[in-house]
């Protein structure tokens, strides 16, 4: 398969899918490392994880130039990711060590749990941000004493690749961490169909995912799925109207609105919705759309060709508003703002590129309303400074990540996940470690 850099549309590698057996073959090379590093000593994975995040580091700038060139992030973007990889990496090294179990009081004996690790777990990633959204299956998965295959996305395999080369070269034991790249329907579903897979951790879309869940389910196989989204940005009258519209952009429009974290749903108070949109207009048309390797560049193109006639679909009417973008070579879509009504398709479909659409609501009650008038419950914002309100939002709005007066999503601290079809499980966070475990319980008699 041709793997192109989606801003010039040169071709950067022509890559080998694996087949069946290749899965095959990684599974079980995966299951004997288990049988190893399920026993290195907790400090020891601890040291080995740490090692590896310090060689992303030193590594960061090669990691960002690679996913800048086979992804089309921007290099700002690209250096983020890069070190959020390495942050996700330091923040598991400090699990092995604290994944104790419990001393129950029960009568007769003592009551003792483990959290076990699972055996081998597959890791099928998109390609929106690849290597960070590996590193959030990979590195709890290993502190946990799993072995790991990921299965990278069609298009985007060079990170993950790399990363592969780094782990080992950190120390990681051969077959700890393998790197596929191959086909969703082939490779993909291989391995969730694979007994020998304990669990697999997808993230994709909503429709794979409920494929995956079915095929797992088959298996009482173990899976976290994190899925798509359709997230509101939900701006009262009495918000910093200002700040608001000013970051408006870049909540939908970073990574070129393919993020499923993307606020593609600006709900707007009615009587600051005029108001609101004015603000809107200068920061689209300042959002700064190129060469990603131009450090200051906030967009790059969607990621293929196929993916910008999907986008493109959308429209069929005049937008509102159009920012720039390159003409040429590239998958270039530009920043784009609808006033679509709450039924349209555009309003109601994850449309995973550069595209928000904008509609007025009344009140606190059918703000929720429409927020929560969807399939999807990934993430939201809140902006009001009324403290009392956004709690009771924030309360009210189905969606696992939402943020009070801010566009961010994800903290590798805390737990990140979806609501409804968006989603199953928790990664991140201290708690995801337990999605990568098994808990034991054994009773001694005293008796
Ligand atoms: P996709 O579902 O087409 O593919 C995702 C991955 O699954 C790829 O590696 C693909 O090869 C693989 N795959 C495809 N068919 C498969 C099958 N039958 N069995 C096993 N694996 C299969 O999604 P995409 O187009 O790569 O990514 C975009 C979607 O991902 C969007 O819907 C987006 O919202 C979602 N996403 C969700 C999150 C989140 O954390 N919730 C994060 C990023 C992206």
């Amino acid at each position: 398969m041709l793997i192109v850099n989606p801003a010039t549309e040169e071709i950067l590698a022509d890559m080998e899918l694996a087949d069946a057996a290749e899965v095959d073959r990684a599974v079980e090379r995966a299951r004997r490392a288990y049988e190893s590093w399920r026993d290195v000593a907790p400090g020891d994975r601890a040291r080995l994880l740490r090692r590896f995040a310090d060689l992303v580091d030193q590594h960061r700038e090669e990691l960002a130039l690679l996913e800048l060139t086979n992804s089309g992030h921007p290099i700002g973007n690209a250096r983020w990711e890069a070190g959020a990889v390495r942050d996700v990496l330091h923040f598991y090294a400090g699990a092995p060590e604290r994944n104790h179990g419990k001393q129950i009081p029960v009568p007769g004996g003592v009551d003792i749990t483990f959290q076990e690790p699972l055996g081998v777990v597959g890791v099928i990633v998109p390609w929106n941000f690849p290597m960070l959204i590996m590193s959030w299956g990979v590195a709890p998965a290993l502190a946990a004493g799993n072995t790991v295959i990921v299965k990278p996305a069609e298009w985007t395999p060079l990170t993950a690749l790399r990363l592969a080369e780094l782990a080992l070269a950190a120390g990681l034991p051969e077959g700890v961490l393998q790197v596929l790249p191959g086909a969703g329907e082939v490779a993909g579903a291989h391995l969730v169909e694979h007994p020998g897979v304990a669990k697999i951790v997808f993230t994709g879309s909503t429709e794979v995912g409920k494929q995956i869940a079915a095929k797992a389910a088959a298996q009482v196989k173990r899976i976290t799925l994190e899925l798509g989204g359709k997230n509101a940005n939900i701006v009262f009258a009495d918000s910093d109207l200002e700040k608001a519209a000013k970051t408006a952009p870049y909540a939908v429009f970073d990574n070129s609105g393919q993020d499923c974290c993307a606020r593609s749903r600006i709900l707007v108070q009615a009587e600051v919705y005029d108001e609101f949109l004015e603000r809107l207009v200068p920061a689209v048309r300042n959002v700064k759309v190129g060469d990603p390797l131009d450090e200051s560049t906030e967009m790059g193109p969607l990621i293929s060709a196929e993916h910008l006639d999907r986008v493109r679909g959308f429209i069929d009417g005049p937008p509102y508003l159009q920012g720039d973008c390159p003409q040429g070579k590239g998958f270039w879509f530009p920043p784009t703002v609808l006033t679509s009504a709450v039924t349209d398709r555009t309003f109601t479909e994850e449309i995973f590129g550069p595209v928000v659409s904008v509609v007025p609501f009344a009140d606190e009650a059918e703000a929720v309303r429409i927020a929560n008038d969807t399939r999807y419950g990934l993430s939201g914002s809140i902006w009001t400074r009324d403290v009392g309100r956004a709690l009771r939002v924030a309360r009210a709005v189905e969606a696992g990540a939402l943020s009070v007066n801010s566009h961010s999503s994800v903290r590798h601290w805390t737990p990140f996940g979806g609501f409804k079809e968006s989603g199953l499980g928790r990664e991140l966070g201290p708690d995801a470690l337990s999605a990568f475990t098994e808990t034991k319980n054994v009773f001694i008699s005293t008796e």
